[in-house]
């Protein structure tokens, strides 16, 4: 079941609790490489963070494989979110663009979320938990919840390249004039052709949203929690099961760089929500 709640009840209660959520934390001090292994000859495979959500061919055995989307770029892309639904940074009143967001793809912005949820509860559940955390971790899910069912359909994410037309035929004073008495005949029938062809385009982006497959087929945030909850989270596979779950192979520890601090030492939203 989907949790339904408006949107200022999400993620953005983080702020509400007196949490205020930085610059990205995640900038500072790591390393901008993500190491995996093929899945086919286990081959290790070196990619920028950014390249986070795309495809890459292993140069060993030419299989193709989807760059994990590390636990920094994770955060990077879930706290954009946040702070475009905070802003209501919409184009044209209801799509978000897909740039905004930071994510390769709208499957990586998805992976994203899945990912800062399994962060969440990996920071939760791995010492005694109160009520309290235990309810504020719903909430963080709930609100995940949400944000998936939204980007599906009702307020739709979009790679920028199809929201060019839109943005064209966005016309505030087309759906906000109508009370005016001053124009002509032609004016009028004018003014109703482009919020017609306005409303065709809307009509026609919202179906595309709703109609990615990948998408459609990915499971509810409900039903990744419950995975979640199914997992040890002290243990050492948590994390190669989390990303075995999204179907994106686990990054490996960067060797070259031991000096650099893992994502646990830093103090990021939900340590400081949890604390
Ligand atoms: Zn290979």
């Amino acid at each position: 079941m989907l949790c339904w709640i408006p949107m200022d009840l999400g993620l953005a209660n983080r702020r509400r609790d007196g949490v205020i959520i930085g610059s990205p934390l995640w900038a500072r001090g790591y390393s901008m490489t993500v190491i995996f292994q093929c899945g086919s000859c286990s081959q290790k495979i070196y990619a920028t963070n950014e390249s986070g959500g795309s495809t890459l061919q292993c140069a060993n055995c030419f299989h193709p494989s989807v760059v994990p989307t590390t636990l920094p770029r994770a955060n990077e892309i879930a706290d954009r979110i946040e702070d475009l639904l905070i802003k209501q940074d919409y184009v044209a009143g209801i799509f978000v663009r897909l740039s905004r967001v930071g994510a390769t793809t709208r499957m990586e912005a998805l992976h994203a979320l899945y990912i800062v949820m399994a962060q969440t509860f990996q920071a939760v559940f791995r010492r005694p938990t109160t009520t309290d955390t235990q309810k504020k971790f719903d909430e963080v899910a709930c609100a995940a919840g949400s944000i998936q069912f939204r980007f599906g359909g009702l307020t739709p994410l979009l790679p920028d390249a199809e929201l060019d037309l839109i943005v064209k035929l966005h016309n505030v004073d087309d759906t906000h004039d109508s009370q005016r008495t001053d124009e002509s005949r032609e004016e009028k029938v004018r003014r109703f052709e482009r919020r017609l062809e306005f409303s065709n385009e809307e009509q026609r982006l919202q179906l595309l949203a709703m109609s990615d497959a990948a998408w459609n087929q990915s499971e509810t945030m409900d039903s990744f929690v419950s995975f979640l909850r199914t997992l040890d989270p002290a243990g050492q596979d948590y994390w190669t099961a989390v990303y075995g779950r999204i179907g994106q192979p686990c990054p490996l520890p960067d060797d070259q760089r031991k000096a650099a601090p893992s994502p646990e030492s830093e103090k990021s939203w939900w340590r400081r929500l949890f604390s």
